[in-house]
């Protein structure tokens, strides 16, 4: 079978290089360390982990949990190495990350087929099938090539808002509407603020604990999407003037304009989650959800699916750049995986990894590449990737999984038993899918 190039060593090209060798496709890994490191890569091995040691709850009644279990299925190098340097950590999957590095790295190595290649890439091999897995700190001058290639900018920063799950958001006080009766007229829920209520949350705003970004992280945000705490510090009413403005809203149970709202727009189709508009912030999680659960009307019961986050990411605009096997559209023998297409996380970027050996694969063998169901966490976060997830017109930001990009359960399910359903029917229609993608027989001696 013809070479594939894999650019970038990390925990989505690890897994994509070693799948695709296992299936018999020879690969050149093409990793800058030891030559180059990022501002956030220390050591010299592969699948390194930049910061935590930690992937997540294992638990399968959680989205990540439901993730590993799927990789454990389909016989993933990365989680397959964390089981065996796990170290105790309650239900989260924690590793030995120097021991959990070398044993990927040694997998990756010792495969015959598969040849790593030490040096950063500035240009793209001309030729062959290349899967492009650099991760959020891809280098300088592969980011300036890759921007060539996919005819725009990168996004060089995610500004991630908070989202909500729906069904504990307090209707008798939201009210469904957006400015001025535009588009539907009803793609906004409004959570409405009196004067005391938003001066008290842009004080707790401002005294709020906040994450020290990292040293390579120096604030450089674009004006369009500042986050709250340097709005807030701008001047007390500069949120109600920018994205808690209240002009073109009428509280219908008042019938006046409230003197500032948060808007929350619909995240998935469905509608079961929503996203917080403008309200990235750097405030610690912890005062992210007592901020907002005390300040802001209709959320004292808010379960959050996901909280508010800065930080350096380069990434593409994957739902409008990439075909359904993940390759480039305007240039199909690029392929891109992990977290420069928008999946956020050690283990989401190990299984975009994964799926891209599938889809690379599917195309040197003229097969099909079948993406994993909906309703499985793979495939949600396919779906992610792909724009499926989210209404049309939504802007790209990076996701880990999470159960509001499934689709939603039939019929009415009480909160307590959600997850389990979820789990139970992602654990059903992924065991399904799966004799799909098993390695064939004949090579599985080499694998
Ligand atoms: P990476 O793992 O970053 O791998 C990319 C590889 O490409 C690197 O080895 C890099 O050296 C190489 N590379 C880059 N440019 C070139 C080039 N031009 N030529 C050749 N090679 C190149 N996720 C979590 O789940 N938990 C956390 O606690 C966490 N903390 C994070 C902290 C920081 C500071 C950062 C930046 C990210 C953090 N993440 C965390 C996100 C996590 O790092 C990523 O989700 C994951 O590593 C992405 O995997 P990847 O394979 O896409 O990229």
């Amino acid at each position: 079978k013809p070479r594939v190039t894999v650019v970038g060593g990390g925990l989505a090209g690890s897994e994509c290089a070693w799948q695709l060798a296992r299936r018999g496709v020879p690969v050149t890994l093409r990793e800058m360390k030891p030559v180059k490191r990022s501002p956030a890569h220390k050591s010299d091995q592969l699948a390194e982990l930049v910061c935590s040691n930690s992937m997540r709850s294992d638990n399968p009644e959680s989205a990540i949990g439901l993730l590993h279990a799927e990789l454990r299925a389909v016989g993933s190098l990365i989680l397959g190495t964390a089981d065996t340097h796990r170290v105790p950590a309650g239900d989260a999957l924690a590793v030995d990350r120097e021991k959990f590095s070398d044993g990927v790295t040694q997998a990756v190595r010792e495969h015959p087929l598969v040849q790593v290649v030490p040096g950063e890439v500035e240009a793209l091999p001309e030729e062959g099938l290349v899967v492009v897995a650099t991760g959020p700190l891809t280098s300088e001058a592969l980011t300036r090539e890759l921007e060539r290639h996919v005819g725009q900018k990168l996004y060089f920063y995610d500004s991630i808002a908070p989202i909500v799950s729906g069904d504990s958001i307090d209707m008798e006080i939201a009210f469904r509407q957006s400015r001025y009766g535009k588009g539907e007229g009803d793609d906004y829920l409004n959570l409405p603020m009196n004067r005391e209520e938003y001066y008290r949350f842009i004080a707790e705003v401002k005294a709020g604990q906040k994450l020290t970004p990292h040293a390579f992280e120096e604030p450089k945000y674009f004006e369009g999407c500042l986050p709250i705490e340097v709005m807030a510090e701008r001047g007390d009413d500069t949120l109600a003037f920018g994205p808690m403005k209240p002009v073109g809203l009428m509280d219908p149970r008042t019938g006046q304009s409230p003197h500032a709202v948060v808007q929350l727009r619909m995240e998935d189709r469905a509608g079961t989650s929503w996203n917080m508009v403008g309200f990235q912030t750097r405030l610690t999680w912890g005062e992210q959800k007592r901020i907002f659960t005390t300040c802001i009307p209709g959320l004292q019961n808010a379960e959050f699916l996901r909280m508010g986050q800065i930080h350096r990411n380069t990434f593409i605009d994957s739902p409008r750049l990439l075909d359904k096997d993940l390759s480039l559209k305007a240039e199909r023998r690029l392929f891109f995986a992990g977290q420069i297409t928008g999946v956020e996380g050690y283990v989401e970027s190990t299984a975009c990894g994964y799926l891209v050996a599938l889809a690379a694969y599917a195309r040197l063998t003229g097969g099909e590449f079948v993406p994993p169901p909906a309703t499985t966490a793979m495939g949600s976060l396919y779906r992610h990737v792909t724009g499926e997830a989210h209404p049309p017109d939504y802007p790209h930001q990076p996701s880990n999984v999470i159960f509001g990009l499934f689709p939603p359960l039939p019929g009415r399910v009480k909160k307590a038993d959600k997850r389990a359903r979820y789990s139970a029917r992602a654990q059903e229609e992924f065991a399904a899918w799966l004799p799909s993608v098993a390695v064939p027989q004949s090579l599985q001696r080499s694998a």
